[in-house]
């Protein structure tokens, strides 16, 4: 994982990035839009068209141009509104088919998504959110993950919505499609990383430390505070910045969630 600023711009031969500016703490350098595209039947398919940003979508739909393609389909990975707020905009800009995020025909774990030459695998990662999915372009051997991995830090379980069982297990499922098609990891923030496999480990190992210390954080104390997430936080995030305290208060109370069942 890189500590240099992201871009976006050309990532595989058939896969970009565009970068919505909408950089902050939870969204990194801000939105990446995938536009992936089928040369051979001039089609395109964009992931997570992003917040509602006109300019953002222009610079999108002109990337697309300058393809010399067309947006066939609209995939959305998840319903926050920093991947999913500007989707009605761009279905009316583009004329575009969605799915995902609640929209358009309900995504199906290990379905087969083909637009021209682009063939998608899905794959339900539910935990950062329910409705988080993730696609495998084995051609291009890109694993999009949408939120559920990022390309530098951690990423949230977003409670009561997200859970940390499903998100561990998700985990799992994504880190062998990761290792079986050596696939790079294409975030929807940040950068990408050449071997998808050893930040889904990394994600892995450090849920595991972040339980431990919640369950040291309770042992010592934060367990008989007014209230015991907050305790929690302070304690086990003092080392994030305090803007991404609310986020890391949802991820403790999906831990409390897991300790507790
Ligand atoms: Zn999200």
């Amino acid at each position: 994982m890189s500590d240099q600023p992201w871009t976006g711009g050309q990532v595989t031969e058939r896969a970009s990035v565009v970068l919505c500016p909408n950089p902050g703490p939870m969204t990194l350098d801000g939105t990446n839009t995938w536009v992936l595209h089928s040369p051979s039947t001039d089609q395109a398919v964009v992931i997570d068209p992003g917040p509602l940003d006109e300019e953002h979508l222009d610079a999108v739909e002109a990337h697309v141009a300058k393809l010399g393609a067309t947006v066939e389909l609209t995939l959305v990975t998840h319903a926050h509104f920093d991947h999913d707020e500007g989707v009605p905009r761009w279905i009316e800009r583009t004329g575009s088919a969605v799915r995902g995020a609640g929209r358009g025909e309900a995504l199906r774990h290990d379905e087969r998504i083909t637009v021209g030459d682009i063939d998608l695998h899905v794959l339900l990662t539910p935990g950062h959110t329910k409705d988080s999915v993730s696609f495998v372009w084995a051609d291009e051997q890109l694993l999009l993950t949408g939120d559920s991995v990022l390309g530098r830090g951690t990423s949230i379980v977003a409670y009561p919505d997200g859970n940390l069982a499903q998100y561990l297990d998700s985990l799992d499922t994504l880190h062998v499609a990761a290792q079986e098609g050596g696939l790079t990891l294409a975030p929807g923030h940040g950068p990408t990383a050449l071997d998808a496999s050893a930040v889904i480990d990394f994600y892995r190992r450090h849920r595991g430390e972040r339980l431990q210390q919640v369950r040291d954080a309770l042992a010592g104390g934060a367990n008989t505070a007014p209230d015991v997430a907050q305790a929690v936080v302070e304690q086990v995030y003092a080392d994030v910045p305090k803007a991404v305290w609310p986020a890391a208060k949802a991820t403790v109370l999906a831990q409390l969630e897991y300790l507790q069942a």
